[in-house]
């Protein structure tokens, strides 16, 4: 007998705890199977699809079992699956790296690998904070975040983030960070464009600078937008002012482009808007086209030289996970490299992203919205109780959760952050699911809102 949702989801259910789901839910909230996917679309066991409007959480960027990255991994795992990348090496994990150094923004010059967005974090603070120790500079040991910011789950990456829901409740097992205000245009005042009010709250990041450069190995920040901290977006001229300041003051940038990277808010790279390079740059999610894990710091030469010595100094990087470098992921890596090139990725996606624009455009005008914006391939439109002080609805109304419902019984998989509702899809979406994706969506709002 074939197998049915029902079937897979009661064998789940006896055996699996999920990510970020509370299981109790699962007893009125029937989990999704799903059996195969095919572009933007994701098949169930009893014949429903459903439009994957969120990539899979921000992974996928062309498509579900996109054949020209399958191939390359079937071809990779016929040759060589995995070696040691401590004393070994391998010809995909060399031309990789030369193409993000090649593709990166200038001056990242050396690539270190992990299996995931939040170790790649891990190893960012840890080399930042190692190489002041390394230069003599032992009172250097604390990091400066943003507010509303999220970089990851394990709990170096959690403590540098700042999404309450994930993180109170670790409060106790979590480093002393210093958190500066969010550029996050959401709060400009009426009249005051979003680079205005980006370049004022640096004047809060300017002061902590001034303040404790003396005992700050760096500052890390999502460029340009905070995704897990519901899509809230802000202005490039925070990131050139902040790569001043960071100079002038001797202190890394950490620039985690996990989520935005790979062409997210219209260009390759977020910094690449601002014109910056950051000291690191994490990368993962869209990293294989969201066909394996895999992640990446890259950082400069400057760095690099100061753990590079003789052994006996005891200045070297002794960090490591076992899948470091996987030659599986690394080929799923370089087949997204060449669809970039291949299809002129960046710009076709500009008409997509004009098309998200024009399709969302109405929303502004709904009674419940307070705002609808966008970077790129990124759209973000916020509910509201009040349209005019732009009050939230209560979090426990869970009104989020009525968008999604709404979706999945109309063939649409969004994910509502809280009150936010975004669409992050795949970038061979065409015109005419872009509008369908966001027709869906417009409904589940009006249900919400009701
Ligand atoms: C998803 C994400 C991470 C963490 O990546 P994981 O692979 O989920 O550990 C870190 N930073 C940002 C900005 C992210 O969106």
């Amino acid at each position: 007998m074939p197998s049915t949702n029902a079937d897979i989801a009661a064998r789940d259910l006896r055996v699996l705890w999920h990510p970020c789901t509370q299981m109790k839910d699962h007893e009125w909230l029937p989990l999704v199977p799903i059996a195969r996917g095919e572009g933007v679309w994701l098949y169930d066991f009893d014949g429903r699809r459903y439009l994957d409007a969120i990539s899979s959480w921000w992974v996928n960027l062309f498509g579900h079992a996109n054949p020209r990255i399958s191939e390359a991994v079937a071809a990779q795992a016929r040759t060589l699956e995995h070696v040691i990348l401590a004393g070994f090496t391998h010809e995909p994990v060399v031309r990789l790296s030369e193409r993000l150094v090649e593709i990166t923004p200038p001056g990242l010059t050396r690539c270190f690998y992990a299996d995931n967005g939040s170790s790649a974090m891990e190893v960012a603070l840890k080399m930042s904070f190692h190489y002041w120790q390394n230069r003599g500079r032992r009172e250097k040991r604390r990091f400066i975040t943003l507010a509303n910011s999220y970089h990851g789950e394990t709990l170096g990456a959690l403590a540098v983030g700042d999404v309450a829901l994930y993180k109170d409740t670790y409060g106790p097992l979590l480093m002393d960070v210093l958190t500066a205000p969010s550029p996050d245009c959401f709060h400009r005042e009426p009249g005051e464009s979003c680079a205005d009010y980006s370049r004022r709250r640096f004047a809060d990041m300017a002061e902590l600078l001034e303040r404790h450069a003396h005992e700050v190995c760096a500052v890390v920040v999502e460029p340009l937008v905070q995704c897990a901290g519901y899509m809230r977006m802000y202005d490039p001229v925070y990131l050139r002012l902040l790569r001043e300041a960071c100079d002038a003051h001797g202190v890394h940038l950490i620039a985690d482009e996990i989520a935005v990277g790979f062409g997210r808010t219209g260009t390759l790279f977020a910094c690449e808007q601002a014109g910056i390079s950051p000291d690191f740059m994490c990368l993962s999610k869209g990293l294989t086209g969201g066909t394996l894990p895999l992640a990446v710091t890259l950082t400069t030469d400057e760095i690099y030289g100061a753990f590079y010595d003789d052994y006996e100094k005891l200045t070297a990087f002794l960090h490591s996970h076992s899948y470091t470098g996987n030659p599986l992921g690394c080929a799923a890596a370089l087949a997204t490299l060449d669809i970039f090139e291949d299809d002129d990725v960046i710009r076709r996606n500009r008409d997509k992203a004009a098309r998200l624009a024009q399709a969302a455009a109405p929303l502004a005008e709904h009674p419940h919205v307070g705002e609808v914006r966008q970077h790129g391939m990124i759209l973000a439109v916020e509910m509201v109780r009040d349209k005019a002080t732009r009050e939230p609805w209560p979090w426990q109304e869970r009104r989020g959760l009525t968008v999604y419902r709404h979706g999945l019984e109309h063939g649409v998989l969004l994910r509502p952050l809280g009150n936010v509702i975004y669409f992050m899809p795949p970038y061979v979406i065409t015109g005419d699911e872009i509008d369908f994706m966001v027709a869906v969506a417009a409904e589940g709002i009006d249900l919400a809102t009701q």
